[in-house]
């Protein structure tokens, strides 16, 4: 812990919790019978209050009073769970960093098999979802959409079916304090950052207690985040979309032109509503892809900063830390 001074922090694990009153002591219990299996007490467990609206915060209270190796960092409201997690990386000091979910579906346990392959030679191993347990039908079909549209859409290699649960080293979590950008696709910059990174194939279980923050429309938006922040393809497709309406607009013109030679320039009333509606689409499709980048470049140029911390606890400190 950071009483220790001089010594190195052989690990941090870093876990965002939003409304997960149910799921903290038994994270806790898992988190550190794992840790301390492997690194003795070597270890920080860093969890992030994301301006829960449950009991969550009393009972990271409770933690850093009556167990040892806790920080928690409580932020001032809900930022949103990639901020919490870059709030909780930020602060870690470990020579390696374990990220979970504070719903406990990605199994700690699991550390041990990634502090192996690490030790191997591996700068991330992260986890890389076999199967999920417990999901709705919907929820699946659509992450796994997701995962293969992105693909597709972005230029970074970005592993499919794979969140934020990994085990990185110290060299990773560097670089990633560097990225300034203000909308993070976490598991994407970290895919950027590159090295030799590694999977570990799993099977994800059921939420231990609560219900998913991720209903469809944030993952939608997660979406766009991940879309728009790692490539300007969208951009592209909306400068051929107007390339292709142009071809389409030409072939018109000189059909046009052609009938009003021959004196055939017939009602059209059809044709020409077809046109209008679709040009009409088209054009706001064009701009609404353009707005999400401009909107974006818009809030990136404010420079917020990215959370706001209230207090941190530390295990043992009764006062809190600011
Ligand atoms: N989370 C967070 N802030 C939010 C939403 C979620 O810190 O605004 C945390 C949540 O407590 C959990 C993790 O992010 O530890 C993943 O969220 P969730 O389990 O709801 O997502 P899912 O696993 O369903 O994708
Ligand atoms: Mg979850």
């Amino acid at each position: 812990m950071s009483d220790r001074i001089g010594e190195k922090l052989a690990l941090s694990i870093v876990s965002p919790c939003y409304n997960e009153e149910g799921c903290i002591d038994e994270l806790y219990r898992r988190l550190q019978a794992t840790a301390a299996a492997l690194v003795g007490d070597s270890f920080e467990i860093i969890l992030v209050n994301d301006g829960s609206k449950d009991k969550t915060l009393e009972k990271l209270r409770h933690l850093t009073l009556t167990k040892e190796n806790v920080v928690v960092i409580n932020l001032s409201r809900n930022f949103g769970h990639e901020n919490a997690l870059t709030a909780g990386l930020l602060r870690a000091e470990g020579q390696r960093v374990f990220i979970v979910d504070a719903d406990l579906q990605d199994p700690p346990e699991l550390l041990k098999d990634m502090m192996l392959m690490m030790d191997a030679g591996a700068d991330v191993v992260y986890g890389r979802r076999r199967s999920r347990l417990g999901e709705t039908k919907l929820k699946m079909i659509s992450a796994r959409f997701f995962y293969r549209m992105l693909e597709r859409l972005i230029e970074i290699k970005i592993p499919l079916d794979t969140g934020d649960f990994r085990l990185m080293n110290r060299k990773t979590v560097d670089v990633f304090k560097t990225f300034p950008e203000e909308f993070r696709f976490v598991r994407g910059l970290l895919s950027w950052i590159g090295g030799n990174q590694v999977a570990l194939f799993y099977d994800r279980s059921p939420r231990y207690a609560g219900e998913s923050a991720y209903p469809l429309t944030k993952l939608v938006r997660f979406g766009l985040d991940a879309v728009t922040g790692f490539s300007i393809l969208p951009l592209r497709i909306a400068s051929y979309l107007g390339f292709l309406m142009g071809l389409m607009s030409a072939a018109m013109l000189i059909y046009a032109f052609y009938g009003w030679i021959k004196g055939e320039a017939v009602a059209g009333w059809t044709s020409l509503s077809c046109f209008v509606l679709t040009i009409g689409s088209v054009q706001l499709l064009v701009l609404g892809i353009f707005g999400e980048y401009l909107g974006r470049l818009y809030i990136e140029s404010k420079r917020r900063p990215l959370f706001v911390i209230s207090d941190i606890l530390i295990s043992k400190v009764t006062e809190p830390v600011t």
